[in-house]
């Protein structure tokens, strides 16, 4: 991967963006696409749009949610200790013992999540995952008007963890899902600028959404406001390639096996041809993976946002999904992103995504 390129992913998943708390790097997005789009836009819900012909009327939307699953403070007990909700689907066996940062106006205050030490639970308390509200974060602090200044109801909290290489080109990070999605459609774009293969008479809008881990909401806005005839979303996807998952069950889908390509009723099956006939021409690997219904993905917002657009869902597979050890490699990023690109240069003025055509 190039370093600018490198920089910019590491930058994404480096900074704090819970659902709702996008502020931050939406800037990041923003700063990076304004260097190659023609034209750069934040909505009042806060997806952030790079385009190419903007005035073009065949339009694609590709959209990669910049939101991670996180906590937010919800109280400060007179002693001194902080309680929080959660923001977006927690694996309950992760938070306890973790590091954490507080994120406030004034920047970030370091944290752990405590609870009562093994010794002192009770023998029903031991088999069971500890609830959120049984939980606390404890910043050192002594009392609560120590604090109270400086931490405010609502400030969005994330584990400590950021992005690191492993092998094989293989790296690590907390909310690659889907920092990393967002990273490709900025890729696919920047791609299809510097080839010159999109066609003069289609724009394309590449949007880093919002608010995706709570229920697919910026993809919603986003799309009903661009009005795009078709559209792709990018998400990780469950790499079904170690220890305690099944192919059998679950389908085949190897990290570095290049993006995952969904099938079934929330997709186009005009889309889903064009991209499978981008993958062979450009030759780029792909995993078929088969979606009976409606995916849990942008996709599903897109498809049933306004009237119908035709929708497309590329993954890069993941490991251990909504944990602060997520995990990829980076050659399946680099491929999604030329696969979108190699969608996007096929679709003309005149394509009407109508199935059966
Ligand atoms: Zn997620």
């Amino acid at each position: 991967m190039r370093t600018e390129s490198l920089d910019f992913l590491k930058s994404l998943c480096n900074t704090p963006s819970p659902s709702g708390y996008e502020e931050r790097i939406a800037k990041v997005y923003a700063d990076y696409t304004k260097t190659f789009a023609d034209k750069v836009e934040t909505d009042r819900h806060g997806n952030t749009t790079a385009i190419l012909n903007p005035d073009a009327e065949q339009k694609i939307m590709l959209a990669g949610h910049m939101d991670e699953i996180g906590f937010q403070v919800s109280y400060i007990e007179d002693e001194g200790f902080l309680r929080f909700r959660g923001i977006g689907g927690h694996d309950m066996s992760i938070p306890l013992g973790q590091r954490v940062f507080i994120h406030t106006d004034n920047g970030p205050i370091p944290g752990i999540i405590g609870r009562k030490p093994i010794h002192l639970l009770e023998s029903t308390e031991r088999d069971k995952t500890t609830p959120l509200h049984d939980m606390f974060i404890d910043i050192g602090a002594k009392k609560r008007d120590e604090i109270e200044n400086e931490i405010m109801i609502g400030d969005p909290i994330t584990y400590q963890w950021e992005f690191e290489m492993l092998r094989n080109n293989r790296a690590t990070a907390r909310g690659f899902d889907n920092r990393v999605g967002s990273f490709a459609v900025a890729e696919a774009l920047r791609l299809l600028k510097e080839s010159g293969s999109l066609d003069s008479g289609v724009g394309v809008y590449a949007v880093a959404t919002v608010q995706e881990e709570i229920g697919l909401r910026g993809a919603r806005t986003a799309a009903h406001r661009i009005g795009a005839q078709s559209g792709l979303a990018v998400d990780v996807d469950f790499a079904i390639d170690h220890p305690g998952v099944s192919k059998s069950r679950y389908g085949k889908c190897d990290l570095g096996g290049g993006p995952s390509v969904t099938r079934g009723a929330n997709i186009n099956p005009v889309v889903f041809r064009t991209i499978m006939q981008a993958s062979k021409e450009d030759e780029i690997p792909v995993q078929v993976s088969a979606e009976p219904g409606g995916t849990g993905t942008d996709a599903n917002a897109m498809q049933v946002a306004g009237d119908a657009m035709a929708t497309g869902l590329v993954g890069i597979p993941l490991r251990y999904m909504h944990t602060p050890v997520e995990l990829l490699s980076l050659d399946d990023v680099e491929n999604c992103a030329k696969l979108m690109a190699g969608y996007c240069k096929r679709v003309k003025p005149e394509t009407t995504f109508i199935p059966g055509t």
